[in-house]
C-alpha cells in the first residue's frame, strides 16, 4: 500500500511540521487553533442565548417603572404620586 497511513508515516510528518514550523512555532498553532475554537463556541453560545431571550422574554409594559395619571386639572399625564402636576400646579 503506497499511501497508507502508518505510524512511521506520522513521525515523518510530525518531523516536517517540526522543520516546517520549528519546535516553538507548534505550541503556538496550537493556542491559535484552540482560540479559533473557543471563540466559534462563544459566539454560537451567545447567539444561542440572545435567540433565546427574544424568543422567551414578555413585552412588558413601557411604563412599568413610572405609572402616570392624568392631572386632575389639565388632563396631562403626570407621574403616580405627585402632590402637584408639573405642568399646571395643580393639587391632586
Ligand atoms: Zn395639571
Amino acid at each position: 500500500m503506497p499511501f497508507g497511513l502508518q505510524p512511521t508515516h506520522l513521525i515523518i510528518i510530525a518531523i516536517v511540521a517540526l522543520i516546517l514550523f520549528g519546535p516553538s512555532r507548534l505550541p503556538e498553532i496550537g493556542r491559535a487553533l484552540g482560540k479559533t475554537l473557543k471563540e466559534f463556541q462563544s459566539a454560537t453560545k451567545e447567539a444561542t442565548q440572545s435567540f433565546t431571550q427574544e424568543v422567551t422574554k414578555p413585552s412588558e409594559p413601557p411604563q412599568a417603572e413610572s405609572p402616570t395619571v392624568a392631572c386632575k386639572a389639565c388632563g396631562k399625564p403626570i407621574q403616580a404620586g405627585m402632590k402637584f402636576c408639573p405642568e399646571c400646579g395643580a393639587a391632586q
